[in-house]
């Protein structure tokens, strides 16, 4: 069996779900489980729409025209979603008039997207002679944690989604991104998880491949949205591949690798409209290449908090407190570095308002913290760091000759990776020159 996901770039046209049913096509012999995010932006219009109903205004024109037109050209039936579209409405009439929107009710107003886009797929696929089923991954044993909105899949599900996927016998096409709890209630597994669903899916199934299809040509060299001259990368490795998503390359969802390295199940990233080119294939070794590193990626809008102790607490004493506060307010830590009397770590900026303020004021009880945001990550992946002498004083170089002043420099023991904190305004400069050197000079 093999596991073929289209995120929703791959779905937003006609002409593109025309590509990903040919997909589907050539690959029936190695019988595919497709897993299908909804159509591209149909979850920013559903998260749009779910706030403007907590504010009074119930509108579903857009999200209701978008598949209606998909529908048409599609020459399938409109009455396929109207239960779904019914069903929206009526959950966001209720926000409205009740002016509340729980993380609960927004996982049910987003998994709309996931739904409608499976049944309109397996309609699609069928009627162009693909004989497909539409199922909604909480109904074949895709069960979470209740953390809506991050929901974490909970481990030993993967039997029964195996064995609810053996028993159909048409292609199924499952919702990527939502599950339900143990209520019932269902959840979803955070922005752009449909990668991750295909990846527990293909670990319960023992796929032979996972294949992530999506608009570009595969995992680049850098982010093509920055408008440099970018290469595909043939082969990465497990680890690269962690390294790369967890610190920003959005073409994977960071959770994806997990069961995958678990199962040791190759993953397969290609362009849908280039179904003939091999894109990028992770795996659980690869050979470093004769470059500096693989790839350079970055995360934006990263916060720093720096704890320091006026009284000299030792920096192991005052990490473990101050780390054991920020876990307990549910914030991840990315980096961490200490002094004699000072921690500093890195966290996300997004999270839910003043839940970083509030740290701050918790922290500030004992010592003086200061916040600074409007931050990033920038990190160089590759095997080749492991090997390469002198690696860090060219990037280093490389990057003072730009002006670029890189704080918290950290590299994991693997010694896969580079990471630095910069400002968000540095990420272009910083990745452009970093991104020439790793064209152009060769490890030492
Ligand atoms: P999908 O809709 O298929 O899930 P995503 O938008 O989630 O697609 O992911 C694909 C996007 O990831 C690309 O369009 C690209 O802009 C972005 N991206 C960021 N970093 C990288 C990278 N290193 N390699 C490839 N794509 C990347
Ligand atoms: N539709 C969801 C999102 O936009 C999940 C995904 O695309 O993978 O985040
Ligand atoms: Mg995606």
């Amino acid at each position: 069996m093999i596991v073929i996901k289209f995120g929703g770039s791959s779905l937003k046209t006609v002409r593109k779900i025309d590509h990903c049913i040919g997909i589907v096509k050539a690959a029936l012999p190695r019988r595919p489980v497709v897993v299908v995010s909804a159509h591209g932006g149909t979850t920013d219009r559903l998260i749009q729409a779910a706030k403007e109903a907590l504010a009074g205004k119930v509108d579903l024109d857009r999200i209701t025209e978008f598949h209606l037109i998909l529908l048409d050209s599609l020459r399938l039936e409109r009455s396929l979603v109207k239960d779904l579209l019914d069903g929206l409405e009526t959950i966001l009439r209720g926000v409205s008039l009740v002016r509340e929107l729980t993380p609960k009710t927004m996982d049910h107003v987003v998994s709309f997207g996931e739904r409608i886009s499976a049944r309109i797929m397996a309609a699609a696929l069928t009627s162009r002679g693909v004989p497909a089923q539409p199922v909604n991954a909480y109904e074949i044993g895709f069960v979470t944690d209740s953390n809506h909105g991050r929901a974490a899949p909970l481990p030993g599900i993967e039997e029964e989604i195996a064995r609810s996927l053996g028993s159909l016998n048409k292609v199924p096409v499952v919702t990527g991104f939502i599950g339900r709890d143990d209520l019932g209630n269902i959840t979803t597994i955070g922005r752009n998880g449909s990668d991750y669903t295909a990846a527990i899916i293909g670990a319960a199934v023992e796929a032979e491949e996972i294949q992530i299809w999506t608009d570009v040509d595969g995992v680049m060299t850098a982010d093509p949205s920055l408008g440099l001259k970018v290469h595909n990368l043939p082969l990465l490795s497990f680890g690269e591949a962690s390294e790369l998503s967890y610190y920003g390359a959005e073409v994977l969802h960071t959770g994806t690798l997990i069961p995958a390295i678990r199962k040791n199940i190759p993953i397969r990233v290609a362009n849908t409209e280039k179904p003939d080119q091999p894109g990028t294939r992770i795996v659980t070794q690869a050979a470093p290449g004769d470059k500096l590193a693989k790839s350079i990626v970055y995360k934006e809008d990263v916060c720093l908090i720096n704890v320091v102790s006026p009284r000299l607490m030792s920096a192991s004493l005052l990490l473990s407190y101050a780390l054991e506060r920020l876990t307990r307010l549910g914030i991840g830590v990315h980096i961490a570095a200490t002094s004699v009397s000072s921690v500093s770590f890195v966290t996300d900026g997004n999270y839910p308002d003043g839940l970083l303020q509030k740290a701050v004021e918790e922290l500030k009880e004992l010592w003086s913290v200061s916040l600074e945001r409007d931050k990033a990550i920038v990190c160089v992946v590759g095997e080749e760091l492991r090997a390469g002498a002198g690696s860090l004083g060219r990037i280093f170089t490389v990057l003072g000759e730009q002006g670029v002043k890189a704080r918290l420099v950290s590299q994991s023991a693997s010694e896969l990776n580079v990471a630095f904190l910069v400002d968000n305004s540095e990420i272009k400069p910083a990745v452009t020159a970093l991104h020439d050197l790793l064209l152009n000079d060769l490890k030492q």
